[in-house]
């Protein structure tokens, strides 16, 4: 496995990417070939990994089904051997979905596979899909609100307290639809960023909240602060779901990098 070191930003690498195996649009060849073209030196795939410990919870439409994962990691394989060169490295991850029920297992269980990195995400507080519709915002009391993230928040110091994970994705995944003050969940945010800190791991800037109701990079700028003075790796993604978004917005968060403090180069 991969270990990020402080402090990771480089605007070269892109780890945090999905095909159409799982809810991406494009083939995982696509993929691999446009980053290479666009001279990312390294550039990872990584299609959902979502098994939950509740049945209620059906990521069905959204994340690779289990039984492919054997093709998945072969065509990888296979993209590697014809396309890695001294000047690129193709990388094989997966986003795993933590639950506190069974992820154990389930990483045990992707040992077996030649995995470069895991990233470790929630996308469900208890039953309810986080970022999955503005619709299953709409009409949530205050209360409501403040439950799902709270326990968004709790699960995803799990996550982080777990090691389980290269590092963490989207850290402030709830202010997605521009339904949450984010402020309010500041204390949530630094218990799991000093977790992160406590296991050796590591978090990205990912870039796909540009693209949404919120306007702004995950994490915001603040919690960038924060990692930077925990000495946390951060390292940029684009969680491009497209050929065209491989590279989405890198030049932006070498602005909110440096503003946060950290030494780009
Ligand atoms: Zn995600
Ligand atoms: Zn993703």
């Amino acid at each position: 496995m991969l270990k990020l070191t402080f402090p990771g930003p480089e605007f070269n690498v892109s780890f945090h990417n999905h095909s159409d195996m799982s809810d991406g649009a494009a083939p995982i060849e696509l993929m691999c070939r446009t980053a290479k073209a666009a001279g990312l030196r390294e550039f990872g795939m990584s299609d959902h990994w979502v098994i939950p410990d509740d049945d209620a919870i059906d990521p069905s439409s959204w994340r690779m089904i289990p039984g492919r994962l054997d093709e998945y990691v072969e065509k990888l394989l296979a993209l590697k051997k014809e396309l890695d060169c001294e000047t690129f490295t193709l990388r094989l991850g997966l986003e795993v979905d933590f639950f506190f029920g069974n992820s154990t297992d389930v990483v045990k269980n992707l040992e077996k596979y030649p995995f470069d990195y895991l990233i470790g995400s929630v996308h469900y507080s208890d039953r309810f899909p986080v970022d999955h519709s503005i619709n299953d915002w709409i009409g949530l009391s205050q209360e409501e609100i403040a439950q799902i993230c709270e326990g968004y928040w709790k699960k995803l110091e799990g996550a982080a307290s777990s090691g389980l994970y290269t590092f963490i994705g989207h850290l402030d995944l709830p202010k997605k639809f521009g339904m949450v003050n984010n402020a309010l969940y500041y204390p949530h945010a630094i218990r799991v960023l000093d977790e992160v800190q406590k296991t050796g791991g590591a978090i990205e800037l990912n870039t796909a909240g540009w693209f949404k109701e919120c306007n702004e990079q995950y994490p915001c700028c603040d919690l960038l602060k924060e990692a930077l003075e925990r000495k946390i790796p951060v390292v940029v993604n684009a969680d491009a779901h497209h050929q065209d978004h491989v590279m989405r917005n890198f030049a932006e968060s070498a602005k909110v990098l440096a503003e946060a403090g950290f030494p780009v180069r």
